[in-house]
């Protein structure tokens, strides 16, 4: 098949993209930049969704509907995301040969502006060569590195694809079918405060309780199915002072949702089984009766109306970050990758992924979302990188689907 892109057009559109800032919460230069593209290219819609306030960026998802022009081909769409991750102000695009990097002082930006420049050469060259094809309706999300919060927030009664393709993953001539669910987690331990060099007897440390929580629980990957970590910790106040309070933030995936289930409760429970078994201060522990722990910390509930003893506790919120994603190759949205690899007589490997993404999400909205590689590598680092001939390359791809 002879697929008419014009390389050095691709790689000028992807320059522009990469150096108009959009963090997140501030993609509105690149849906403006869209709006104006799009709109050149014969565009029969363009509008923007109302998730702008639930999400707290400049603008809303922008939904693009381009008409097709052979009778009775379903529609398909596009979603990629506008915004970038921190620091991915000021990319100035550093171009050797065919790879594209920044200067050093920032991300580049493929991550996912590779994809939307592919999306709109693709368009272009459709409007070139008049290939009959289908209708294609365009989705660019706000908000994906922060949460997937624009895709959470998407209207979708603005599309009529029934299915459809994220381009947001590494590498190139990927396809990935399947993506975990992950649970979010907050957890607040909560420990008596007492100055350390005159009163450490009367108090207990919530760092030694989360330390003593943290050794005693498995991290990484747990099963073939499940990983955890936990990325944040804060809390104290000063050397002098034994801390009360420190907060740990981490996650849970599995593809399975049981097993997401069953490794939550395990995190839960070992916070909760190291402040039930904790050493009470002496002050407090003469009122500990009847505990199951060698070393008994608290008096029972008691009257609800006495003000809760001052003692070790533990706060755990729990919050589906992102549903699981899992595609079969006899889904419509996979037979027509498959007949694309056949048209470009190319070879795709079909993969699961540890990630989330707003294919999670699209997916969890009954449209079933492959997500496919652009080409981007090293992403959210400085290193961040694109070799032009991958994008072209995704460029052919995105093509022989839409005319497969
Ligand atoms: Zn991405």
């Amino acid at each position: 098949m002879n697929i008419a892109i014009d390389c050095e057009r691709l790689a000028s559109t992807f320059v522009q993209l990469c150096e108009i800032d959009s963090p997140s919460r501030r993609e509105k230069g690149v849906s403006d930049f869209l709006r104006q593209s799009f709109g050149d290219l014969g565009a029969t819609r363009i509008v923007e969704d109302t998730s702008a306030p639930r999400t707290g960026s400049d603008c809303g998802n922008l939904i693009v509907s381009i008409p097709g022009n052979k009778a009775g081909r379903e529609p398909i769409f596009f979603a990629c995301h506008m915004d970038t991750v921190e620091p991915g102000c000021g990319v100035k695009v550093l171009r050797d040969g065919d790879i594209f990097t920044s200067h050093g002082d920032t991300v580049l930006g493929s991550d996912d502006k590779s994809g939307i420049a592919a999306l709109i050469e693709l368009i272009r060259i459709l409007r070139e060569d008049k290939t009959e094809h289908g209708p294609i309706e365009l989705v660019f999300t706000t908000c994906e590195e922060i949460g997937l919060l624009g895709a959470k927030a998407l209207d979708c009664t603005l599309l009529t694809a029934q299915f459809g393709y994220a381009l947001d993953s590494t590498g190139i001539d990927r396809i990935i079918i399947g993506a975990p669910a992950a649970n979010k987690l907050k957890i607040e331990v909560h420990g008596i405060a007492a100055h350390a060099g005159l009163h450490p007897e009367q108090g207990i440390s919530a760092l030694c309780l989360t330390a003593k929580a943290i050794a005693d629980l498995r991290m990484g990957r747990l099963d073939e199915d499940s990983t955890s970590n936990l990325g944040l910790i804060y809390g104290g106040v000063a050397t002098n002072i034994i801390p009360d309070s420190v907060t740990i933030e981490g996650e849970v995936r599995s593809h399975s949702l049981q097993k997401l289930a069953a490794h939550t409760a395990e995190i839960e429970r070992t916070f909760q089984q190291v402040i039930e078994c904790w050493p009470l201060p002496p002050s407090l522990a003469h009122a500990a009766l009847g505990h199951p722990c060698p070393s008994p910390r608290l008096p029972d509930k008691g009257n609800e109306n006495e003000a809760p003893a001052p003692a070790p506790s533990v706060t755990i919120t729990v919050q589906l970050e992102y549903p699981a994603m899992h595609l079969n190759l006899t889904d419509p949205v996979l037979a027509r990758v498959k007949q694309a690899e056949m048209i470009l007589g190319r070879t795709l490997e079909f993969q699961v992924a540890g990630g989330g993404s707003d294919a999670n999400i699209l997916n969890s909205f009954g449209l079933p979302t492959a997500i496919i590689a652009t080409g981007m590598n090293k992403v959210h680092t400085t290193d961040e990188c694109l070799d032009l001939r991958d994008l072209t390359r995704l460029t052919e791809l995105l093509y022989a689907i839409v005319v497969a």
